[in-house]
């Protein structure tokens, strides 16, 4: 088997992906990828599209017949992104021990306003432009303390296997502010939370979603050195919104990791995690 031709990190219409879920298990056979995870977003407090109660029996069944149907093509797997809001709502809810998952990734989406609601960190710039203005009064520093704040209980609760686009404020903060990632408190606080990953049970992503538009990925590429010092057990995901985006960035972001002496990532192949070479 070759290596490399994976990602574990995707969307489709059952979410906010632009496709149906089809669409994308075929963009990935032509782009000749032999494992690939669906993972749609969970419930979050806002009103979006995600799944909900009465979707996710709908979302497995798609997820069954289109292994079935292509099983001699590519491996499918079941996963959800599940979004750390507070203590009630993360990954460790028992409404997901339920389910006929394979895996799951834990990412950071939202921060507590203000104003006591919920605020989507993630997203196009324009948006986050606008909520930082209306809801925190363009207080950037405190938006990105809290986004870490939250990636850090996210850790402390656990309950998930993938670790997902750690750093991930860094692009919407830099749209805002451009110098913000290399100012010392940023270093630190980014510093801390990626070396707190380190010796724990799951696997980080490097998220090669921002790659084609902005050039960047999560963690960013500057923190690679790090991950490598840090002995993390990385994975390279695409976290897909678009069928034609299925491997957009994987070559790249491979490519650089090795660049830093890394030389393994890892891969989930017959229903196990492994560390494979990186080939690019
Ligand atoms: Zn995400
Ligand atoms: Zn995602």
């Amino acid at each position: 088997m070759q290596y490399n031709l994976v990602n574990y990190h995707s969307h489709c219409d059952f979410c906010d992906g632009r496709a149906p879920m089809e669409a994308f298990v075929e963009a990935a056979i032509a782009r000749g990828m032999n494992a690939y995870g669906i993972s749609s977003h969970t419930e979050s407090p806002e009103p979006g599209r995600t799944l909900r109660r009465d979707t996710y029996a709908a979302y497995f069944a798609e997820i069954a017949r289109l292994r079935e149907k292509y099983k001699r093509q590519i491996e499918l797997y079941a996963a959800l992104e599940i979004d750390y809001i507070d203590e009630e709502r993360n990954a460790v809810s028992p409404m997901y021990s339920k389910m006929p998952l394979d895996y799951t990734i834990g990412s950071i989406h939202f921060i507590p306003a203000p104003d006591g609601g919920w605020m989507s960190v993630d997203g196009a710039y324009d948006g986050f432009r606008e909520r930082l203005g209306a809801r925190f009064g363009n207080d950037v520093r405190t938006v990105v303390e809290l986004f870490y704040e939250q990636s850090r209980k996210m850790v402390a609760t656990g309950g998930f296997t993938i670790c997902g686009h750690a750093d991930k404020i860094a692009l919407n903060a830099s749209c805002f502010a451009p110098d913000i990632t290399s100012e010392p408190w940023y270093e630190e606080l980014a510093y801390r939370h990626l070396s707190s990953l380190a010796g724990k049970d799951f696997l980080v992503e490097v998220n090669t979603k921002a790659w084609e538009q902005h050039h960047r990925l999560f963690p960013s590429v500057e923190w690679f050195p790090l991950l490598r010092r840090l002995g993390l057990k990385l994975v390279v995901n695409s976290d897909c919104h678009y069928p034609e985006r299925v491997d957009s960035g994987r070559f790249q972001a491979l490519q650089l990791l090795r660049q830093v002496g890394i030389e393994r990532v890892w891969e989930l192949h017959a229903g196990r995690w492994a560390a494979v070479p990186i080939c690019v």
